[in-house]
């Protein structure tokens, strides 16, 4: 049962925004689709368009060579109006963890590209990286870009994480101190 793993809550990096990262060596090293969640993760709940941070972003990640794809949990306009004002294509209502909303996005995408070649970002360990690891994809969790803007259903996830979290630091201590301690840190921080 790959929803009792504790191993597919464990993020391969977490880091502090999704624009730090060198894309540049990660092309170098095969990666070619950037797929990623979008409250949080690409811009907070009180946005409702990209940040002209994020339209340079995308657009420096396109002319690297990456395309963009945004699979959101969210089944509202704002993912719609978000994807078509930055110019990338999206699945919205994905009901991550599940895997169904990440075959979609394959199938939209024509399957042109393998797992090993996918990079994969979210915010939040219940929904993005289990769902993630699930489907055997590079994982990123992402600080969350404003916590306090967060929905019931997201404090929920984040109760259940702490479960989590306690149970990976008891089976995996050093994954615990390498991928989630400064995560952790983070929330601990912010409530
Ligand atoms: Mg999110």
């Amino acid at each position: 049962m790959s929803f009792l793993n504790y191993r597919n809550y464990i993020p391969d990096l977490y880091i502090n925004k999704i624009t730090d990262l060198d894309f540049k060596q990660l092309y170098a090293e095969g990666y070619r689709l950037i797929l990623t969640d979008l409250d949080n993760t690409l811009i907070s709940y009180k946005e409702t368009e990209p940040t002209p941070e994020i339209i340079s972003f995308v657009r420096n990640l396109e002319a690297i060579g990456f395309e963009v794809f945004i699979i959101s949990n969210s089944l509202k306009d704002r993912v719609s109006h978000f994807s078509s004002i930055l110019g990338v294509d999206y699945v919205k209502f994905a009901k991550k963890p599940l895997k169904g909303g990440f075959k979609k996005a394959f199938k939209k995408l024509g399957h042109k590209y393998k797992k090993e070649e996918i990079l994969y970002f979210g915010d939040q360990l219940m929904t993005d990286i289990l769902g993630g690891k699930r489907m055997g994809l590079k994982t990123h969790l992402v600080k969350a870009i404003d916590r306090k803007t967060e929905k019931a259903v997201t404090r929920f996830n984040r109760f259940l994480e702490k479960i989590v979290l306690k149970r990976i630091y008891k089976k995996d201590r050093k994954a615990y101190d390498e991928k989630l301690k400064e995560y952790v840190l983070d929330v601990t921080r912010r409530d």
